[in-house]
């Protein structure tokens, strides 16, 4: 099996630089990454099968990456051959589905230390209270508005991450209409190191009535339609994304007794963030014996509870 791998472009952070690659495939299954020359050269290869390289040899990307090679083992086999300007303490590979995209971070071995996987640099966690500020409530007993659960539960979050340690910002704390534009600048101005948007509509297709936690889909990156005016800052962030969609999916399958599924899809209010960030749809509140379930106070207080804990075990690296 052949996989065809394209060279998308880095980004050089504190400690770590991220390397991009888009593929044609998910590929095959098994990877190795060895990093060899004393710490000085990363070669990246699949176990089984072969890549096709189509980029030209990148000649350099920061004091950290000298270069982005390829090489040739026996007659076909490529491997991806990251030449280092210092000595790597560390490698980190995911994969993102659609489009199916590699991404590989080479941590410094000296200078800041590398916060994966062994723990993250979570200081300020930004909690978004979807909608809020609407005009029609529904009435009648146990009708809740998704913008007043979702601040309840917000408010409850803030109280346990603060206890906990974090600093934590809010893009609401009142009953008021928010723009995403305007919640995602609240959320970068504060420099939150994560992003979680509560919402309780149900208002993703399939996933009506369930639980679940969404995460950018890579492939509506950069599209312009939605409604945000900012660029698309998200990329970087969407492998973290994805692990902290993995953490509160985890932690929240405690409360549901199955772990709500990870979703990436589109999310226009997500893109111009400048972290990792996931939507939690903790159900549809839609008319049913579930939604008058949703409207509790025990229910805001549990889910409160795992998604506090999912939160911070992102933040501890995942355990
Ligand atoms: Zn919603």
């Amino acid at each position: 099996m052949m996989m065809e791998v394209r060279y998308a472009g880095h980004k050089s952070y504190a400690g770590f630089t991220r390397l991009v690659f888009e593929t044609d495939s998910a590929g095959p299954a098994g990877f190795k990454i060895n990093l060899d020359e004393a710490g000085r050269r990363v070669v990246f290869y699949p176990v089984d099968g072969l890549l096709a390289l189509t980029f030209a040899p990148v000649p350099s990307v920061d004091g950290l990456v000298r270069g982005v090679d390829f090489v040739q083992e026996g007659y076909a086999k490529r491997g991806i051959v990251i030449k280092l300007g210092q000595e790597a303490g560390g490698v980190r590979a995911s994969r993102l589905t659609s489009p199916d995209t590699l991404v590989l971070d080479i941590y410094a071995k000296s200078g800041p230390k590398p916060f994966l996987p062994y723990g993250r640099t979570v200081r300020t966690v930004a909690i978004d209270p979807g909608h809020g500020g609407a005009a029609v409530k529904p009435d009648g007993t146990g009708g809740m508005a998704e913008g007043d659960l979702t601040l309840d539960i917000a408010l409850r979050v803030r109280k346990l991450l603060t206890d906990a340690g974090y600093r934590v910002v809010l893009t609401r704390d009142k009953d008021v209409a928010v723009t995403p534009d305007v919640r995602a600048g609240i959320a970068n101005a504060a420099r939150a190191d994560v992003f979680v948007s509560i919402h309780a509509g149900g208002s993703f297709g399939p996933m009506r009535e369930q639980a679940a936690v969404l995460t950018m889909d890579a492939g509506e990156l950069g599209t312009k339609s939605g409604p945000s005016a900012w660029p698309d800052q998200n990329a970087p962030y969407l492998p973290d994304s994805i692990d902290l969609a993995a953490a509160v999916s985890g932690s929240l399958s405690k409360l549901y007794g199955e772990r709500p599924e990870v979703r990436q899809t589109r999310l226009a209010g997500v893109q111009g963030l400048a972290m990792p960030a996931v939507v939690v749809e903790a159900g549809s509140l839609g008319g049913s014996t579930e939604g008058g379930a949703l409207a509790e106070d025990a229910f805001h207080d549990r889910f409160a509870r795992h998604l506090a804990v999912g939160i911070s075990s992102y933040a501890r690296g995942g355990e």
